[in-house]
């Protein structure tokens, strides 16, 4: 097993006729098994007069309704604390988890069982064996270990590889440097954002990662991960290979993981989860190489089963060819690309946070940002504005930046000016955890919305 760059070889590889068998199997027990035990399945599926039986393919799966997160919060509130989501007694649960609720939306809660968390860790094996990590590996959680679900998983994929596992915990940043120094540490997991701010920390203590025995950065939580120039800076920061994964509470899991070919996008689970891609507008399926939403079901979790979620986020789906690996599994080319619910309308043109972000990544010479979308006093006109901290040594290149960064933000968004404003060092919030650097402040939004 050790030289296959497999975690799970014959599923990996599995023909796609074959993928698509095994996914059939998997989806009629879970349908199965959602419409016998929870009783918000059965009321979904009998409101749409679907009954289990009626799954013959794949296909018919869409004669059940989608489901969204308001769904799921509604039913936890109707019937606090688990609503009518959960497929047996909750002193059958070995563990609770929450939604970082970072939005400020109100947290949705899941439990898990043994054998639902012995599938979240296999779900991490085949994303942390597939981008390299072995039993001679030494592993670095630079995460908190709070009720956010993040890297729990990971942590138990990384044991159940055999690598030496170090839970970084709540420590200050300046000493979970010294200990990944002291250690050896191989492979660090983190989110893209605290990635970059460990570095940045690293080159303030005078340390030169690039110089330290890490190999791999293994990035989760935020869209960032596979945006080229912040994957290019944590590449050249780390000296070591960056690679992206996604998962989601919802989940308990990640769902797609970068394989160690780097094919600029992620690998979809599939034998583990059925993704569909969808217009968001007329509901239909997406084809390949079109952008569209993520609505995923996932056959592990037998807790709360969730079928056919709508997930918000904004994903296109290639051919698993596209990537030289030998998987059989299909790609979300660009990993996530960020949220359906992110994007903001500024005087007729889409604005997504990814799309800034990846142009003001392009930028070395900066250290932080934010937008910052706002309405004049008038309560007319909505603003567009890029709040820039640079780094402390390349202040002098602000009129440069200015005037090159506003030239390539309006180029990508159909000529619309944004205002381009630099704050003092140190001035914009800094992230550990998902990365929230959108602010709306318009009226019409309801007020501040962080
Ligand atoms: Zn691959």
């Amino acid at each position: 097993m050790i030289d296959s760059p497999y975690w799970n070889p014959k599923n990996e590889t599995m023909p796609r006729e074959e993928l698509k068998r095994l996914q059939l199997f998997k989806l009629k027990r879970l349908i199965e098994w959602a419409y016998e035990r929870v009783p918000f399945h059965r009321r979904r599926f009998d409101a749409a007069g679907f009954q289990p039986d009626q799954l013959k393919s794949l296909d018919d799966l869409r004669r059940i309704p989608t489901m969204t997160r308001d769904d799921w919060v509604t039913a936890q509130t109707e019937k606090p604390l688990w609503g009518d989501l959960i497929a047996t007694e909750p002193r059958n649960a070995i563990r609770y988890h929450l939604t970082s609720g970072s939005t400020g939306r109100q947290p949705l809660r899941a439990l898990d069982s043994t054998k639902d968390w012995e599938w979240i860790s296999e779900m991490w094996s085949y994303g942390s064996w597939g981008f390299g990590v072995r039993p001679d590996d030494v592993v670095y959680f630079a995460f908190g270990y709070g009720s956010f679900i993040g890297f729990w998983g990971a942590h138990y994929a990384c044991e159940k590889i055999g690598a030496l596992v170090v839970p970084g915990g709540a420590q200050t940043t300046e000493r979970r440097i010294e200990q990944i120094l002291e250690l050896g540490v191989t492979t660090v997991y983190s989110t893209p954002t605290y990635a970059l701010r460990l570095w940045q920390e690293a080159v303030e203590m005078g340390i030169d990662l690039a110089k330290s025995k890490v190999e791999r950065v293994i990035v989760s939580g935020e869209p960032a991960g596979s945006i080229p120039a912040m994957k290019r800076q944590l590449e050249h920061g780390w000296g070591a290979k960056c690679g992206d994964t996604a998962g989601m509470t919802e989940i308990g899991t990640i769902f797609t993981f970068e394989c160690s070919e780097q094919p600029g996008g992620t690998h979809i689970i599939e034998d583990h989860m059925y993704e569909e891609v969808m217009n968001p507008a007329s509901g239909e399926p997406a084809p390949y190489g079109e952008l569209g939403e993520r609505v995923v079901t996932s056959f592990g979790r037998g807790f709360i089963p969730l079928i056919r979620y709508r997930s918000g986020d904004i994903v296109m789906r290639v051919p698993h060819n596209t990537c030289k690996c030998g998987r059989t599994s299909d790609i979300y080319d660009g990993g996530i690309r960020g949220r359906w619910d992110d994007m903001k309308l500024i005087r007729g043109t889409n604005v997504y946070p990814r799309a800034v972000e990846s142009i003001i990544r392009e930028y070395d010479s900066i250290d932080e940002f934010q937008i910052y979308v706002w309405r004049d006093e008038n309560n007319i006109r909505d603003e567009i504005t890029v709040r820039i901290e640079l780094k402390p040594d390349q202040q002098a290149e602000w009129e440069e930046v200015r005037e090159r960064l506003g030239k390539d933000l309006a180029a990508a968004h159909e000529g619309l000016r944004f205002n381009l404003e630099l704050m003092p060092q140190g001035s914009l919030p800094r992230y550990e955890l998902k990365a929230k650097r959108l602010v709306d402040a318009r009226p019409q939004a309801g007020g501040l919305q962080g």
